[in-house]
């Protein structure tokens, strides 16, 4: 264990108590004797509702290792495969196929194969149960698609990328409900597609057009583009994407930003563009910079908020104070000169939605320094497998799997080989297999959709076999494939290979 472990663990068992003397600084929170790190503004029952569900989640994943090594143990006695069975049962909840464990007398134990599988069918039984774990905090969040109307939006799309350290941004960071006006589409260094935004925004404003969402038909379509950076290690933990360089991701993400709302306007006019909104996670305390648009919906990367700074001056005071000094900040960050400089202040909906999100965040850095010391004990990567494809997003929890989004492996190889390259330190170099998830979405209402959605699975899992031959020859590389119907009815459900092909 190292020091911030040992420390955190001995703190969470009452062993030592909060003093700046006995533990490394507090970056959120930093206070003197008999003070405690607990904001007038943080919604506490939120806070134990979401750590209920993110330990139910883990939960379902923490037990495989001992359960394959207990099963290691006896796998050569009589009644192997009806024991093995009941430990699984009991432990994890669900059997196991009997052709991994029916001939480990002769052959032994294929643990790798058991490990991947395990992983595979409890992220399944974390999807297929995701409304039940959701639903104690659902109702609770800052932000819901209600807020969102008032703010003056019909659909929120968000681009973090996709480190695994952002996965629980959503519902964790940024405490927005899942519902359906939020779309969360993770890129490689936050470097969304323009292209596949463009015809997003169309869908969705061609919807607004015909009457789909009643009583909001003047609402607006908002773009927000997350990228991240590590305070304790900015050097080598922030984005890897862009070689860990902090300008370069903030840059680069408002880059694409901008690129989306000409790209819009050059098409559609003038005044046809999006709203956009540029943020950063710290992935070390969860903390975010919430960057100040001007009047004219201009984002400055040297123009925002930091949360971080305003959990730690309004500590001492009472929501309303708290309240009135988190406006302050915006409006001094919307007064601001020198580089910071914009055109007036930031118009009344976008605006009222930052306040809410810095507020918002506030219980998220206290969630992170009641739970991990304010700063998480893993600061890099610690995912449980790789997801290739499109991303779900029923499970959105902070490094459950790294992801590559790709519709061919051509296209996605520098995401996939870096996502194999983080396997090989997190699981290979303990004899482990890297799991690969190969998911895509489909619509029910378009006829031939899910055969195409599963003969793209087919394909990309024989790219990625034969891409990593290496590893697949050795058993350190097993695929899955699975798809989900964008309407709801079938999720991420798996698909075999013994399934037909039908031409090309
Ligand atoms: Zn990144």
């Amino acid at each position: 264990m190292n020091t911030r472990k040992r420390l955190a663990a001995m703190r969470a068992a009452g062993a030592i108590q909060q003093s700046s003397e006995a533990l490394p600084a507090n970056p959120a929170c930093v206070v003197g004797q008999g003070q405690r790190c607990q904001h007038a503004l943080v919604d506490g029952e939120l806070n134990r509702r979401l750590f209920e569900y993110e330990n139910t989640v883990r939960g379902r994943f923490s037990p495989i290792v001992d359960t394959l090594k207990t099963l290691s143990a006896f796998q050569h006695e009589l009644d192997f495969v009806s024991r093995a069975q009941r430990v699984a049962q009991d432990r994890l909840g669900y059997t196991l196929p009997e052709s991994l464990l029916g001939e480990a007398w002769v052959s032994g134990l294929d643990l790798r194969a058991l490990h991947s599988h395990c992983i595979f069918r409890s992220f399944r039984e974390s999807v297929e149960r995701a409304d039940i774990d959701r639903a104690s905090w659902v109702e609770r969040m800052a932000i819901n698609k209600a807020f969102l109307n008032e703010c003056g939006y019909h659909t929120v799309d968000v681009s973090p990328c996709a480190d695994g350290r952002l996965q629980g941004v959503l519902p964790f960071v940024m405490r927005i409900a899942p519902n359906d006006a939020v779309f969360n589409k993770a890129y490689a260094g936050a470097l969304f597609d323009v292209e596949g935004d463009i015809a997003d925004w169309s869908q969705r404003e061609l919807a607004r057009l015909s009457g789909a969402f009643p009583g909001w038909d003047n609402t607006n379509y908002l773009k927000i583009a997350v990228y991240h950076y590590s305070t304790s290690s900015p050097g080598d933990q922030g984005c890897a994407a862009h070689g860990s360089n902090d300008n370069k991701a903030v840059q680069a993400a408002l880059g694409r930003l901008n690129e989306l709302r000409l790209a819009i306007e050059n098409t559609f006019g003038i005044g046809a563009a999006p709203d956009i909104l540029l943020i950063g996670v710290d992935t070390d305390t969860d903390g975010i910079r919430v960057h100040i648009p001007d009047a004219s919906g201009e984002l400055n990367p040297q123009r925002y908020v930091d949360s971080i700074v305003l959990y730690r001056e309004t500590i001492d005071m009472n929501a309303d104070q708290a309240r009135n000094a988190i406006e302050t900040a915006v409006a001094a960050s919307e007064q601001a000169d020198g580089w910071a400089r914009g055109q007036g202040g930031a118009p009344a909906g976008l605006r009222r939605l930052i306040l809410r999100l810095l507020e918002a965040n506030l219980s998220q850095i206290e969630y992170v320094i009641q739970h991990h010391a304010g700063r998480y004990s893993v600061i890099g990567h610690d995912e449980d497998f790789i997801c290739a494809g499109e991303a779900t997003n029923y499970v959105q929890l902070r490094n459950k799997f790294y992801y590559a989004h790709l519709d061919t492996v051509e296209e996605g190889a520098a995401d996939m080989d870096v996502g194999i390259k983080i396997f090989t330190g997190l699981n290979i170099r303990h004899g482990l297999a890297a799991p690969v998830l190969v998911h895509f979405h489909y619509s029910s209402r378009v006829p031939g959709a899910r055969e195409r959605a599963v003969l793209r699975c087919k394909r990309v899992k024989a790219a990625i076999l034969s891409r990593y031959a290496e590893l697949t020859d050795k058993g350190l590389l097993h695929c899955q494939m699975a798809v989900s119907d964008h309407e709801g009815s079938e999720r991420c459900v798996f698909v075999e290979d013994d399934i037909e092909e039908h031409g090309h």
